[in-house]
């Protein structure tokens, strides 16, 4: 009888071949609250926030939001080897590394993981598709790839979606959201396979 952690890897694309970008936002998404906030209103210095300032923060408000979930995502979507970043419009890039570590990530997986922080180029258009694309050329990864946005900011979910890219609201109120990952992450997969085998058809 299968385990349920071997159900869950079981749910993601495996090859390379139909291989996912995930963006994770952070503020809100990985953590509860917004820890770019709370740093600038101790006024910390961009680049200067350690790990003293995020226990801090942890205490201040409920840290990590499913830190066992978020784990298991995590290392899921390395075995099976997607490429991760996150995504975020915060000025403290340094944060993510320092939360990744006390998710339970070592330390070669939370360097595999990318981050793309800042505000976008063109701050009318305010979503993170320019970090996706970021993201993107940073893995070397082509147009056709699937990318998958995971945020708590709707806004930043429909934007995403109106250009193409799968698409996660991370509920602020509700945890089913690691599901639908799965879910989605399952049948993108398994749309790109019938799209392989179809062409091979006709080769
Ligand atoms: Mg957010």
């Amino acid at each position: 009888m299968s385990s349920k952690k071997d159900n869950f890897k079981s749910e993601f694309p495996r090859s390379c071949e139909h291989s996912i970008l995930y963006c994770f936002d952070f503020d809100g998404t990985l953590v509860h609250g917004h820890l770019h906030n709370y740093l600038v209103k101790a006024k910390v210095k961009p680049g200067f926030a350690t790990s003293v300032f995020v226990q801090e923060f942890y205490r201040t408000n409920e840290g990590i939001r499913c830190p066992a979930e978020w784990k298991e995502l995590f290392q899921t979507l390395r075995d099976c080897g997607q490429s991760v970043a996150i995504t975020t419009f915060s000025s403290y890039p340094e944060v993510v590394p320092i939360v990744l570590k006390d998710m339970g990530l070592d330390e070669e997986h939370i360097k595999s993981i990318h981050v793309v922080s800042g505000m976008p180029a063109r701050h009318n258009r305010m979503c993170k598709n320019e970090h996706i694309a970021k993201a993107r050329t940073h893995f070397n990864l082509a147009q056709d790839i699937s990318c998958m946005l995971i945020d708590d900011d709707l806004n930043n979910i429909l934007v995403a979606e109106a250009v193409g890219h799968l698409a996660v609201w991370a509920d602020p109120d509700q945890y089913t959201f690691i599901d639908i990952i799965r879910t989605k992450s399952w049948w993108s997969h398994r749309l790109a396979s019938m799209k392989t085998s179809t062409l091979n058809r006709h080769v």
